[in-house]
């Protein structure tokens, strides 16, 4: 998901649209907004599709006056699956002591299942059931006598992956879980401040980058000034490693590196751990561009677009059902034919998951004509599903679960089939010396097991480690 938050700004809404759009790729399904303005209060509007579509005119944008909001775009990951329902739609809001507060969540706590049969034992109302309204329920139970204290004893009971963006009537706040594993920075704009999951949505409403929330820390930005505060325990920051792979948007800057330099040098990596001789190097667009580039540069084979995308669909992955996103495959790319015809073409793309993409696009390619068809993919196999905020299947249904790499080759039929290393993953990130073992500085669970934070919910419905 994607959020986002302005205060200090005339017609907060209209940013706040403006960086939801920016962060679109983050979540398609649904978006909303919520503003305060001192004499109407609060006011929301929440909507499925697109930001585009959605919250763009007046009849919707005059319902949401104020100089403070926050905003998100819905991709769901937990909760109600398939028909994303309006409840389930973030921002949540809620009035209680100390008048009230709303909250947009990126990320997906792992204890909410526990945490909500407590809650509703102890007499809680669900307006949703998404795993982010639990914050709500914590901070209305909560004794303490403003809401930015609330909302820290709020969280220090949630297990997990957050980065939020939250408002009062004068505050706005912005929290990141003790390891990071989601981003979230913040902008100034004039005397206003803003904080986004990435900073192309500071760059739409030409907000500068101040700086990111560091893991851990939360911000409380108000009358004009930032104060920071560290409510939790420190330690070591694990930021998911798929950020720089797929999910953020390649303009943006991450750990004060460009998204798109990370993915080119994972090429780079991946041609020197994986040559193999061709006559083209063409990305499966868009998530595999910048590393076909990079792969391009370093092995000398001339890069092309060998598969052209229909820039009106969104990205298949996020559909959340099984048929659309099958569908999608088809409806989203096609082959370049006089291109590829007699070549022999290396595939770049940045992760195999269930397998559907790779074993389409294989299809189209040979139907196409090419004489050879090899993969390389930007990302170490998949094969365990996250439960911090990215909708990977089940364990069941993800190729690399069941399949060595070898069966993997022959179940999508092509020529031949690389991944990149997970230390030449590190390396491309900025890790010089690789992955450390024992204490990896990266989230990096769906490629190796490894979990930094133990998914408890998931571990009582009988998820083997
Ligand atoms: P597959 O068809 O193998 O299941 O999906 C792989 C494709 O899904 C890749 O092209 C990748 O760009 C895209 N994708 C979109 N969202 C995600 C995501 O959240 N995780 C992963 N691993 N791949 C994703
Ligand atoms: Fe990111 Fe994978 Fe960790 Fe999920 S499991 S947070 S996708 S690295
Ligand atoms: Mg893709």
């Amino acid at each position: 998901c994607g959020v986002f938050g302005v205060t200090g700004m005339t017609s907060a809404a209209n940013f706040i649209a403006l960086g939801l759009h920016a962060l679109q790729h983050r979540g398609q399904e649904a978006g909303g907004i919520v503003t305060h303005d001192p004499e109407t209060g609060f006011a929301s509007a929440r909507r499925f599709g697109l930001v585009r579509d959605a919250f763009t005119s007046e009849s919707v944008m005059n319902t949401l006056p104020g100089e403070i909001g926050i905003g998100h775009v819905r991709y769901s990951t937990a909760g109600s699956k398939g028909a994303t329902q309006i409840r389930d739609v973030q921002p949540f809001f809620g009035e209680f002591a100390m008048g009230g507060a709303a909250i947009a969540h990126n990320g997906n706590i792992t204890n909410a299942d526990a945490l909500r049969k407590e809650l509703i034992e102890r007499g809680s109302i669900f307006q949703s059931s998404s795993d982010s309204e639990c914050i709500i329920h914590l901070m209305a139970r909560s004794l303490q006598r403003n809401i930015p204290e609330r909302m820290k004893d709020a969280l220090r009971r949630v297990e997990g992956a957050f980065s939020i963006v939250a408002m009062t009537r004068t505050k706005l706040i912005g929290v990141r879980d003790p390891l990071g594993v989601r981003p979230l920075v913040l902008g100034k704009i004039g005397d206003g401040w803003a904080l986004a999951s990435e900073t192309c949505a500071l760059d739409i409403i030409g907000a500068e980058f101040i700086r990111e929330i560091d893991p851990g820390e939360m911000v409380v930005i108000a009358n004009g000034e930032v104060v920071s505060h560290r409510p939790f325990e420190a330690k070591k920051s694990r930021f998911c490693i798929f950020e720089h792979v797929y999910f953020s948007r390649p303009d943006s800057s991450l750990g004060g590196r460009s998204v798109y330099e990370t993915r080119s040098a994972i090429g780079v990596e991946l041609a020197r751990e994986a040559p193999v001789d061709a006559d083209l190097v063409c990305p499966v667009p868009d998530s595999g561009t910048p590393a076909a580039i990079g792969y391009s540069q370093e092995s000398g084979i001339p890069y092309a677009m060998g598969i052209i995308r229909n820039q009106y669909m969104g990205r298949t992955f996020i559909e959340p059902t099984e048929q659309i996103r099958n569908m999608g495959v088809r409806l989203k790319l096609n082959v370049n034919r006089a291109l590829i015809r007699g070549k022999r073409v290396i595939l770049v793309d940045d992760s195999v998951v269930r397998g559907t993409t790779s074993r389409k696009i294989k299809e189209m390619i040979l139907d196409a004509g090419a004489a050879e068809v090899h993969f390389r993919i930007a990302s170490p196999p998949t094969a365990w599903p996250c439960f911090y905020g990215v909708d990977t299947p089940q364990r069941e249904k993800l190729l690399a679960a069941t399949m060595s790499e070898d069966e993997m080759r022959e179940h999508l039929g092509v020529d031949s089939l690389k991944f990149i290393s997970l230390d030449g993953l590190y390396r491309a990130v900025g890790e010089a010396k690789g992955r450390d073992s024992k204490s990896p500085a990266y989230c990096d669970a769906c490629f190796s097991g490894e979990y930094p934070v133990a998914p408890s919910d998931q571990i009582e419905k009988g998820f083997a480690l």
